[in-house]
């Protein structure tokens, strides 16, 4: 029965291995130099230090745990989250190997939530790898191989040599566990390529560590030949770059091969150098393994004398070692030599106690591994119905290893996708009435916003509203205020009667309307002009402000006789005027009496003095005696007005003077006219009629 030593590297013992021999070359050794292309950012002191950390272990397993104290108290926040990352990591291994497995998840756990998220893919990569390594460690392994993709897209991103060496590694040693050769090997050579970024004194030692896992690929998929190349490789290189702690597996592994290959000599050769660099570096397991393979090589080539000395060497050293399975095995082969030396009895009873003893171990494969052998020691004994006996139960655990692996695989990651999809449902869930929340809660900001808007639009609706009222208030004044301003321009401010602008508008207006009243010639106006007499004299003897009130309480009397159509004006300082509607001379004679008469009859008190007022008017209508106004326009005849009140004056005024006809054509007259009325009179060319007044008081 031949022992191999690819299974050291697949148990738990791997991770004290990958601790300290294997993990040393897997989890470090990338001293990160200054000169490479990277961008994640590390602390190269801490690096250096958790180098020499895993120097140290390598040489001496018991130191270290301090050192890594020591260094896990330099750590802090600002130290960049790769270093810790890393440095924790060999923390939570530590927990592990030192067998409390919740430490090192909690440790784990806390390095997850470091990096998810972070967006530094080295750190996510290590945290995720470093959680396979503890769920391996614990026999998880379908569990550590649900967690493989998360840690392959990490690494898809991750910058760091030692990392994507360490990490593409793990992956490939858990895809091979799961007997996916092919994704195992396409990591070593990400893996490979990760160390050829480096050139340091362990770049080769990454490198035969590479050969060797893919020497034991080639082996578990039978491919002899190039397992044989790659393990010789190695070997020359591990020789040539004095990396000899590993050439005794090498050669192991190298017999192992040629075994299979049934190059029996070579193998010999192999295993004794196997067991000459045990020797050397210490390693009396190796050197156990050789000498039972050899034992059994020789069994093979029926070379029985050779094998018994080998296997009675082997025996020695089990019992050394206190390798009760180990011994078991030894036994068993020197069983089958003595079944092929003819001493069947005895040899079959040693078989038959390594048979029972592998049994009750319940090593299955070491169990299949047994029935076949002792059904070939069946066979050369003779002994057909045990032989067959034997083959049947081999074949029967085969089956039964073959169904239990499918089962283990298909139901831990049935179980693993159950609590999976359960926690995803209960997640779903969870989302679903966050969702659900959300939407109430949507709802109910919608329903507010709604309701601030009403609010919001009331007001402006209510502002808008104010606004135009204040507007149109603003407006109404202004308008006010306008036509105040238009009203106050065309009045006298003393006596409130209108102006002088107040006739001209009038008068504009009666141009623009020139026609209708040539129609009707027949309708005339009048304009009646007054002014005080000797007012100069009324100011003189009680005060510019007697002479005021006087000019006030006139224009009161005067318009007591106003119609609403006609319009009186105070014309100048203590001048009046009367423009009148629709009269003729006759109506003027009587307002003209009216006139006179209204301002004199009772005399105007002011601070209980009498004074007494009388005054002068010159009357006209316009237009003038028929004469069209485009000829004589109303100044014109104001003129001629204005020289019959002087002519009163002149008669001894308290009296109203009045020009009613004209007896020649206006233009003979004209030059006349407009230049002296008294000239006019003489001639017969106009009549003059006067109002005698009352006396006064
Ligand atoms: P007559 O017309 O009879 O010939 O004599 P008169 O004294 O009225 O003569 P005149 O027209 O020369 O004098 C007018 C005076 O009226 C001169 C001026 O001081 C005065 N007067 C003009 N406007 C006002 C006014 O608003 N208030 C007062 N108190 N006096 C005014
Ligand atoms: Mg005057
Ligand atoms: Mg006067």
């Amino acid at each position: 029965m031949t022992q191999t030593i690819a299974m050291g590297f697949r148990t738990w013992q791997a991770l004290l291995r990958s601790l300290t021999v294997a993990g040393l070359m897997l989890c470090a050794m990338l001293p990160v130099t200054a000169a490479m292309a990277q961008t994640t950012p590390v602390d190269e002191t801490l690096e250096q230090a958790l180098n020499n950390y895993l120097n140290d272990l390598q040489i001496e397993e018991s130191v270290g745990r301090e050192q890594l104290e020591a260094i896990l108290a330099q750590v802090d926040e600002t130290t960049p989250l790769s270093t810790r990352i890393r440095a924790l990591s060999y923390l939570a291994l530590v927990h592990q190997y030192d067998g409390d497995e919740a430490a090192a998840f909690a440790v784990n756990e806390r390095m997850l939530a470091m990096t998810e998220g972070s967006g530094n893919a080295d750190a996510e990569a290590e945290a995720i790898a470093n959680r396979i390594e503890l769920l391996q460690a614990q026999g998880k392994q379908a569990e550590a191989y649900l967690v493989v993709s998360d840690a392959e897209i990490a690494l898809a991103q991750a910058q760091l040599p030692r990392v994507r060496f360490y990490v593409h590694n793990l992956i490939s040693r858990i895809y091979a566990d799961w007997g996916k050769y092919s994704d195992a090997l396409e990591h070593l050579i990400s893996a490979l390529e990760a160390v050829n970024e480096t050139n340091d004194d362990r770049t080769e030692l990454r490198r035969q560590y590479l050969a060797y896992a893919i020497a034991q690929i080639q082996t578990d998929l039978a491919q002899w030949d190039d397992a044989l190349e790659t393990t010789t490789k190695a070997i020359t290189d591990a020789q040539q770059f004095g990396l000899l702690e590993n050439v005794p597996d090498l050669y192991l592994l190298k017999s192992y091969i040629e075994v299979s290959l049934e190059n029996y000599s070579e193998a010999d050769a192999s295993m004794q150098l196997a067991m000459q660099w045990a020797e050397r570096s210490d390693r009396p397991q190796i050197k156990l393994i050789s000498l039972n393979n050899l034992g059994d090589l020789y069994i093979r080539t029926n070379d029985l004398d050779r094998a018994e000395s080998y296997l009675n060497r082997a025996l020695e050293q089990a019992l050394a070692l206190d390798d009760e399975r180990t011994e078991q095995m030894v036994r068993f082969n020197l069983g089958f030599i003595d079944v092929k030396q003819g001493n069947t009895d005895s040899g079959l009873t040693l078989m038959r106690e390594g048979l029972e003893y592998f049994r009750a171990a319940g090593r299955k494969s070491d169990l299949e591994q047994i029935l076949g052998e002792i059904a070939e020691a069946y066979e050369v004994a003779g002994q057909y119905r045990q032989q067959a006996e034997a083959l049947q139960e081999q074949q029967a655990i085969s089956k039964e290893l073959w169904q239990l692996e499918q089962q283990r695989n298909v139901t831990e990651l049935q179980n693993l996708y159950d609590n999976k999809d359960k926690e995803q449902q209960i997640k779903i869930l969870e989302q679903q009435n966050t969702l659900k929340q959300r939407v109430i809660e949507v709802n109910e900001q919608r329903q507010i916003i709604g309701l601030l808007l009403v609010i919001v639009v009331i007001f402006a609706g209510v502002f808008l509203w104010l606004m135009y009222r204040a507007a149109r208030r603003a407006n109404l004044r202004l308008k006010e205020a306008n036509s105040q301003l238009a009203f106050q321009s065309l009045r006298d401010p003393l006596t409130g009667l209108w102006n002088r602008r107040a006739l001209q508008q009038d008068m504009e207006k009666r141009e623009q309307h020139g026609d209708r009243r040539q129609q009707d010639q027949q309708q005339t106006d009048g304009l009646i002009l007054l002014d005080i007499d000797f007012f100069k004299r009324i100011n003189d003897k009680h005060g510019h402000a007697a002479g005021d009130t006087v000019l006030i309480e006139i224009s009161k009397r005067l318009q007591t006789i106003c119609r609403e159509t006609d319009k009186l004006i105070r014309w100048g300082g203590e001048e009046f005027l009367f423009y009148l509607r629709d009269v003729d001379n006759d109506r003027m004679k009587i307002l003209t009496a009216r006139i006179l008469d209204v301002i004199a009859r009772e005399p105007i008190m002011h601070e209980g003095k009498v004074i007494e007022v009388t005054t002068t008017a010159g009357f006209i209508c316009l237009p003038f005696a028929g004469v069209d106004e485009t000829l004589m326009d109303w100044e014109k005849v104001l003129q001629l007005a204005d020289m019959a009140l002087y002519t009163g004056k002149a008669h001894g005024r308290n009296r109203g003077v009045g020009i009613t006809e004209l007896h020649v054509p206006y233009n003979e007259a004209r030059e006349v006219l407009e230049t002296d009325l008294s000239a006019a009179l003489e001639k017969g060319w106009v009549t003059m009629v006067t109002i005698e007044g009352q006396d006064s008081g």
